[in-house]
């Protein structure tokens, strides 16, 4: 260990199982660098913190085996398995599940989702009760077999079940539209997004809003070839409401004028910032037809919101959403992030008291993700374990549920503080259907502008490819023609599906 970085060695013997084992060592020292050695042979003279995980095909059965040393701790974990018991993927997962047991027994930290590293848990329970699990079969296997404590495994489990009817019900043909406005006033110091600030990419927003139109008529016409219903958009980004009123009307109109907007079931435009938000941009939004917003404080500390990086208060916030009722908006999500910098339990909890008064259809709490892109420097891995981010996402569970929200969508991101989630709240059956459909991945996505990724998904809910258009406004605009013609892609995929 240097500093509060460790150095950590990865040792692989009779296999190369690096993607899950990585995954589930980030869950306990999660800033990291790690090395990989793959020729276990060697193993004995290697030193310092280091990890051997070891795969051993005898006669009969399988041995596995994790040996951990880190500092002076020393603990390992050992399972023999009959070959003719061994699992589809070779053994992967009951290595992590070893190498998770002798972590938290080193460590001493005990990951509330286990074993399950990926974005979307809740996908997984979906699964299981398509295959005509019980509800405490499925919160048994959580347990046992993944590891997931029980708070967890209840709310993944209400989370499903608010979402059961509304995927049982999709329409084969319906797809969802997503139109990316990569550009904020300023970048908030946690962001990972590729988004811009205006100060920036000034000279890049009238061209690029010129491309987004042409895409958005190709696009649409494609579609139309391909009988797909259009069932819900949602404009992000970025901030779109970073474009004036009339940009975001000419983008709006072109959007009914292109589609097919008559079997339309919800249409959110995130407007996000308060610092971006006027009257005039919100009756644009409400006459061309979105009937959702997002408004999002983050934080109702100023100080937190000044240490972010965001330039606006929490009266500006205050008076957007006052704003947003006035002109019309029964549906209105606010953003609320666990884990800021420099926030605290009882700030926080007073952010989440002071939301819940205002009382919007939607909540979404996300608990902070600290990625590589981001200005934040958390590169202590002390800094990143002090983080009190656990006692308010369960602060925001107990009292959000207190007050009648019930979870209606969850994912997780890579590097998340404390390994949590994000966590969708609604109240009323007013769930956004679009951030059901995006998690679940069962659902067609059409995707335009930078930074958006499209995902077809076939008739039966099983083929799934993705089109990417460039991450950045620059190379969107520089490679115009390039990445509309892959939009071509939409039009063979369904002729072939
Ligand atoms: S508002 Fe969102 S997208 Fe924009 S800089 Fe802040 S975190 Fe990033």
């Amino acid at each position: 260990m240097k500093g509060n970085v460790f150095d950590l060695t990865v040792i692989f013997c009779g296999h190369s199982y690096k993607y899950e084992l990585e995954s589930v060592l980030k869950l306990f020292i999660p800033a990291t660098r790690f090395s990989f050695v793959y020729d276990g042979e060697n193993a004995l003279s290697i030193d310092g913190d280091r990890i051997i995980a070891e795969k051993r095909v005898d006669k009969d059965a399988v041995y596995f085996s994790v040996l951990c040393f880190i500092g002076d701790s020393r603990e390992s974990e050992t399972k023999l398995v009959d070959k003719c018991d061994m699992p589809d993927d070779g053994g992967e997962f009951i290595l992590s599940k070893l190498l998770f047991k002798a972590m938290c027994r080193i460590t001493g930290i005990i990951p509330e989702w286990g074993v399950i590293t990926g974005v979307r848990p809740v996908k997984r329970v979906n699964e299981m009760l398509s295959q005509g699990f019980s509800q405490s079969e499925i919160k048994t296997r959580l347990i046992n077999d993944f590891y997931v404590s029980d708070n967890k495994a209840d709310i993944a489990l209400r989370t499903a079940y608010a979402q059961r009817d509304i995927l049982k019900s999709t329409n084969e043909k319906a797809f969802d539209l997503y139109i990316s406005i990569p550009f904020c006033p300023t970048r908030c110091s946690y962001c990972s997004f590729v988004s811009q600030s205006i100060e920036k990419a000034s000279d890049q927003i009238g061209e690029y809003v010129k491309n987004l139109l042409v895409e958005i008529e190709y696009t649409a016409n494609i579609i139309k070839r391909t009988g797909l219903i259009l069932d819900t958009v949602y404009i992000g980004g970025g901030t779109p409401t970073t474009l004036s009123a009339d940009m975001l009307r000419i983008v709006m109109t072109k959007i009914s004028e292109c589609f097919d907007m008559s079997h339309i079931r919800e249409f959110t435009v995130e407007a996000g910032r308060a610092d971006t938000i006027t009257e005039d941009k919100l009756i644009t939004i409400k006459d061309c037809g979105a009937n959702r917003i997002s408004i999002n404080p983050q934080t109702l500390s100023d100080s937190v919101l000044k240490a972010i990086g965001r330039r606006h208060t929490v009266d500006d916030f205050y008076n957007s959403f006052f704003l947003a009722r006035k002109v019309g908006f029964d549906m209105i999500n606010t953003d609320l992030i666990a884990g800021l910098p420099t926030d605290t339990v009882d700030s926080f909890k007073r952010t989440i008291n002071g939301i819940i008064e205002l009382a919007p259809e939607n909540i979404t709490v996300h608990t902070l993700s600290v990625k590589r892109a981001s200005n934040i420097n958390l590169n202590s891995q002390l800094d990143v374990l002090k983080n009190p981010a656990g006692e308010m996402v369960e602060y925001a569970t107990k009292t959000l549920s207190e007050n009648g929200y019930s979870p209606y969508y969850l994912y997780r991101q890579k590097n998340m503080v404390g390994n949590l989630e994000n966590i969708g709240w609604e109240k009323g059956g007013t769930q956004s259907l679009y951030n059901i459909y995006i998690m679940e991945e069962s659902k067609t996505v059409i995707a335009l502008g930078a930074g958006a990724s499209t995902k077809l998904v076939d008739r039966n809910g099983k083929r799934l490819e993705r089109i990417f258009n460039y991450k950045y406004a620059v190379d969107y605009n520089n490679n115009f023609d390039l990445m509309l013609k892959k939009k071509d892609e939409i039009e063979r995929f369904y002729v072939n599906a």
